[in-house]
């Protein structure tokens, strides 16, 4: 039998109207929030995310603004614009746009964010909350990955979690929230000994990998919940990491590529923005 789809495209809706609404309620309120991305450079990939992130603030009705820094910019100029939008009340929500050019501490850069503008949520203090489960920034990529994972309606209490990946903006952060949902969890890499021994075990299979089609049918268990992270482009055309039209004859449920969590992580960056200006407001 087919997997049922879960599309990114439905969800997004979902998750946008729900911010949208929560926007024009803090506009009665007299405040309207406010997401700032800095993009250094021209990389192509970047300027389509970035534009994508201003739509997305458009259509919910919050304030954008791009603040675009040429390549050669230097390592104070650009913390010196993080502290300036720091101090801005109008901005709710800091994002720079990864990556940086070579020449640039990416680390630092984002170190700079105040926390609570970290709409991203790489700042250490956001990656040390999600590890200790108290309140902070979740990234936004496995956030919209657990949205999709729980809209399945699957108990997951004590269901195999196997995430193939380990980056500090996906693997982890993912791993780390499928241990909350009480999912035991196996973190697979590059180093990783027979990889699909581990995988064929997954109730819930995430894959954050970046080579298109790697996860194939024999890797998966049947009936499990697919998602598939990953954005390559091979021959022009955008695809995951999964073997979609294989793979989907197997998993009980997946994520296409396009229209899967890369949708998702829009919408929960708008989110994030939405409960970054919702807390100042509690605060004032
Ligand atoms: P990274 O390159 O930072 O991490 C890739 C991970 O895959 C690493 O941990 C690496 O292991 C692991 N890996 C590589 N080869 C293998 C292998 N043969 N077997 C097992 N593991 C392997 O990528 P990101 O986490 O940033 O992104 C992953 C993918 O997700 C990319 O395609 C990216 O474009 C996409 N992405 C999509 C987003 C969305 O919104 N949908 C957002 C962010 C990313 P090791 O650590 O050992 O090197």
């Amino acid at each position: 039998m087919s997997a049922q789809i879960l599309d990114g495209i439905v969800f997004s809706a979902e998750i946008k109207e729900d911010v949208k609404r929560r926007v024009a309620a803090m506009k009665e309120q007299g405040v309207i929030p406010g997401l700032a991305v800095i993009l250094v450079g021209d990389d192509p990939a970047s300027e389509i995310y970035v534009r994508n992130k201003g739509k997305g603030c458009e259509e919910t009705g919050m304030l954008s603004r791009t603040i675009r820094m040429n390549a050669a910019v230097t390592q104070e100029e650009l913390e010196a614009e993080i502290d300036r939008l720091n101090r801005d009340p109008a901005i709710h929500g800091i994002l720079v746009q990864l990556p940086l050019p070579g020449h640039l501490d990416e680390a630092a850069a984002l170190a700079k964010i105040l926390p609570e503008k970290d709409v991203d949520g790489f700042h250490l203090i956001n990656a040390g909350h999600l590890m200790t489960g108290t309140e902070g920034v979740t990234p936004c990529t496995p956030k919209g990955a657990l949205y999709m994972i729980r809209s399945t309606g699957e108990d997951l209490s004590g269901k195999e979690a196997v995430v193939i990946g380990r980056s500090n903006i996906v693997g982890k952060p993912m791993a780390m929230l499928l241990l909350q949902q009480n999912c035991t969890v196996t973190l697979c890499h590059s180093r990783t000994k027979n990889l699909a021994e581990h995988t064929r075990r997954a109730d819930i299979l995430i894959a954050a990998i970046g080579k298109a089609g790697f996860v194939t049918a024999d890797m998966v268990k049947e009936g499990a919940i697919v998602i598939d992270v990953g954005i390559n482009r091979v021959d022009g055309k955008v695809c995951g990491d999964v073997d979609f039209e294989k793979v989907k004859e197997k998993a009980g449920w997946i994520t296409p590529v396009p229209g899967g969590v890369g949708k998702m992580t829009i919408a929960m960056l708008l989110s994030n923005t939405a409960d970054a200006a919702e807390r100042t407001l509690k605060r004032e």
